[in-house]
């Protein structure tokens, strides 16, 4: 038994566009320990949300193989896929996606009321989660009043709440000033030292990128893997 949280083999995805194929993922290879946390950088269009959806089950390569927790996730059905991100997965976005007429911690609660979770015992969890992330005293705020950092903390507070073993964090900071967005990479390195999460995140910021030990440049549909530390 591995611990592998990602395994992808030979990882190809194209798109017909008329005429066209294009081929966005050209055989990526890739794998992540439990724990471990990765950067993705790369050029616009060079497929990092290409690569994240697949990740995430959202959508399936055209050849390959890709592992989440063991599991060949192209080979659920989209029911089982729909379980398998509830149990499994956090997903979190460059626009927080909150739903702006429930409070902070409704929101947070939100998934564990789908995995079916009384609303007594979502609501405990969700308050906890939302303490993880140094926002107890907002959750009865609604979205529209919190700061944009304050939103991407309750995301990640949603994101977490059910415990994933694995994150997947698309340009999470694309909307906030620098001070922010290194404000939220520290956060998810310490929810990465105490709950052992791994995340996958999507930035353009090479020191952010940094910041999360892996980094995997994606060019030309194939990704080349470097270990972080040495951005000056
Ligand atoms: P990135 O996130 O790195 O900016 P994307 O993964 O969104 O890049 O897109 C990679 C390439 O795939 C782009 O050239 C884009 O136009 C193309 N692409 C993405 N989704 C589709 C789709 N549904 N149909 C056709 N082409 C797509
Ligand atoms: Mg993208």
């Amino acid at each position: 038994m591995n611990d592998f949280v990602i395994e992808c083999e030979k990882l190809s995805k194209s798109y017909q566009d008329g005429e066209n194929q294009v081929e966005v993922l050209k055989g990526v290879n890739l794998k992540l320990t439990q724990g471990e946390m990765l950067a993705i950088v790369g050029s616009s269009g060079s497929g990092k949300s290409t690569l994240l959806h697949i990740l995430g089950t959202l959508d399936s390569q055209t050849d390959g193989v890709a592992k989440i927790k063991g599991q060949r996730v192209a080979e659920l059905s989209r029911k089982e896929q729909a379980k398998f991100r509830n149990q499994h997965l956090g997903f979190i976005y460059q626009f927080h996606h909150l739903l702006m007429e429930f409070n902070a911690v409704e929101n947070v609660a939100m998934p564990l009321l789908i995995k079916g979770q009384s609303a007594k015992e979502a609501n405990i969890h969700a308050l906890a989660m939302l303490d993880k992330v140094g926002l107890s005293h907002r959750s009865l705020h609604k979205p529209s009043a919190l700061s944009g950092g304050e939103r991407q903390r309750v995301a990640i507070a949603r994101a977490l709440v059910t415990n994933p073993a694995l994150v997947l964090a698309d340009e999470p900071t694309g909307n906030l000033d620098k001070q922010n967005a290194i404000k939220i990479y520290d956060l998810i390195k310490e929810l990465n030292n105490t709950l052992n999460t791994s995340f996958v995140v999507v930035t353009h910021d090479l020191e952010l990128a940094d910041k999360l030990g892996k980094i995997a440049y994606l060019d030309e549909g194939k990704i080349a893997i470097k270990e972080s530390g040495y951005v000056a």
